[in-house]
């Protein structure tokens, strides 16, 4: 498993930095965002180290598969039945400000389109 020791994310899944979890398996780790955009918003991450979506490779893209299972399934037991959004920022222009892949789901209120 490869984990960076100064990334805030592989921290908060080594459990030394706090976290409201919502789901753990032996792939992905769920939490709330600190700051929440929407009623509902919180982050799925790989256990596994990848710096953001362009990082993703033949290697390590079962885990976004993965995660996107762990998602349906989260919306489904926490009801989302109005609908949700999932989002991943990489980059600067996109506002990526922690470089550990991580989906945002957000729901809980109407959404506009473009995002930002
Ligand atoms: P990005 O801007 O990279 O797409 O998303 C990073 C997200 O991580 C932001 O929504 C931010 O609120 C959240 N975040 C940053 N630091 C922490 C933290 O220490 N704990 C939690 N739970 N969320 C954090
Ligand atoms: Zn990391």
């Amino acid at each position: 498993m490869i984990v960076e020791m100064d990334c805030l994310f592989c921290k908060i899944i080594a459990g030394e930095i706090p976290s409201k979890k919502v789901y753990e398996d032996e792939l992905v780790y769920a939490f709330e965002d600190i700051d929440p955009q929407a009623p509902v918003h919180f982050l799925v991450i790989p256990k596994q180290h990848i710096a953001g979506a362009g990082a993703v490779t033949a290697e390590n893209s079962a885990v976004v598969a993965h995660i996107f299972e762990v998602i349906a399934r989260i919306a489904q037991e926490k009801n989302l039945t109005g609908g949700y959004r999932v989002i991943t920022n990489q980059g600067q222009d996109a506002g990526q400000t922690v470089n550990h892949l991580h989906f945002h789901v957000m729901a809980g209120r109407p959404m506009t389109w473009p995002a930002g």
